[in-house]
């Protein structure tokens, strides 16, 4: 097949591109390289089977292809709320124009929604089933209630045109190739504790977050991509829930780290708890996540490491 993967250069993305090229398919990366970097798909320059686009989706763009990985948006809050407005055109309009694409080809197409659509949860573990608490003028809006919208455009291709559609909400997911200044909590702490630099855990560390690793999350998301008659949303997560505390104290232990704590304010409408209830994609897509934190923790710090080792890039953290 020839896929389209947009936000193909990003952390999630670039994974994606190497399992669906090392399966056979055309892969088209897509991205305009706001979070995304060169580097993530340098390796596959030369493969006849890979295209890479300069693009932002934003505005349309017409290919030939029989399936879309709509991946494209920044993911982490320091991110999406640089330019808040940009981050709703880029979920809103982005989507409109992935499907009246989808729409004009026949093509397949999978939207990367999350575990943000469930906001501030009331409800644990979260289900499908869950409307979700979400403040719609808060500073993490932009993201939420653009992926809000993005899934309701999903459906409303889907039922008013005929789109095949299909929705993921994504639960944390960390791994190598998070840019070095992405800001998300994994990245953060394990740069941190590299650096011998204070670990800032926001709030009092007892907030939760349940971390998948990307591999997992590129096994799920193929199988979804690939079943028929199941349009979701389905949860990919992994369910062993942890506070940030916890993961602190997993990092610098892992890492040998001779960091200290530092405690900073915790950001507005940050979720209390958060855990995927991921029966349904256990039911429908035979999946679920077999890499324990701990393991993909050491090869996040490895990535880190080598990284650090070759990046003239010493303080974002
Ligand atoms: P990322 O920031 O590394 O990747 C996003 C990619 O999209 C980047 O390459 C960026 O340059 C590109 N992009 C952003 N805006 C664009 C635009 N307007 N046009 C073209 N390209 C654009 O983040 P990620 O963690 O890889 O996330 C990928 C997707 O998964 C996002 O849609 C995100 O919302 C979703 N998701 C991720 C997580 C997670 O924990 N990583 C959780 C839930 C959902
Ligand atoms: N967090 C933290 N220190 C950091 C970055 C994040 O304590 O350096 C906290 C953040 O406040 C949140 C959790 O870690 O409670 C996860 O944050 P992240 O930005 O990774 O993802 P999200 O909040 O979108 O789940």
């Amino acid at each position: 097949m020839r896929i389209l993967i947009t936000g193909g250069a990003g952390f999630i993305g670039s994974h994606l591109c190497d399992r669906l090229l090392s399966d056979g398919h055309e892969v088209i990366c897509l991205d305009n390289f706001f979070t995304g970097s060169k580097n993530n798909i340098t390796h596959h320059i030369g493969n006849s089977r890979f295209e890479l686009i300069r693009h932002d989706i934003i505005q349309p763009i017409l290919l030939e292809i029989d399936q879309i990985y709509h991946f494209a948006c920044p993911a982490s809050p320091v991110h999406y709320q640089y330019n808040p407005v940009k981050t709703t055109k880029t979920s809103v309009m982005g989507t409109i124009n992935m499907l009246g694409l989808a729409k004009r080809v026949n093509a397949r197409v999978m939207l990367a929604s999350t575990s943000e659509v469930y906001g501030d949860p009331k409800v644990h573990p979260q289900t499908e089933a869950y409307w979700g608490h979400v403040n719609p003028i808060g500073s993490r809006s932009c993201y939420d209630e653009g992926k809000r919208v993005a899934e309701t455009l999903m459906m409303d291709y889907h039922r008013q045109n005929k789109v095949d559609v299909k929705i993921i909400r994504i639960f944390n997911t960390y791994g190598p190739r998070m840019a070095l200044n992405d800001g998300r909590v994994v990245s953060n702490f394990i740069v941190q504790a590299l650096k011998n630099k204070p670990i800032t855990i926001y709030g009092d560390g007892q907030q939760t977050r349940s971390f998948q690793y990307v591999t997992d999350l590129v096994e799920g998301s193929v199988k979804m991509m690939n079943i028929n008659n199941f349009v979701g949303p389905v949860n990919l997560g992994n369910p062993d829930e942890f506070t940030i505390k916890e993961l602190a104290e997993m990092v610098v232990d892992l890492t040998g780290s001779a960091s200290s704590i530092k405690y900073l304010p915790l950001p507005q409408d940050d979720p209390v708890q958060r855990q995927p209830d991921i029966s349904l994609a256990g039911k429908k897509l035979k999946w679920t996540p077999v890499i324990k934190l701990k393991d993909g923790l050491e090869k996040t710090i490895d990535y880190f490491e080598m990284l650090l080792k070759n990046s003239n890039i010493k303080d974002y953290v």
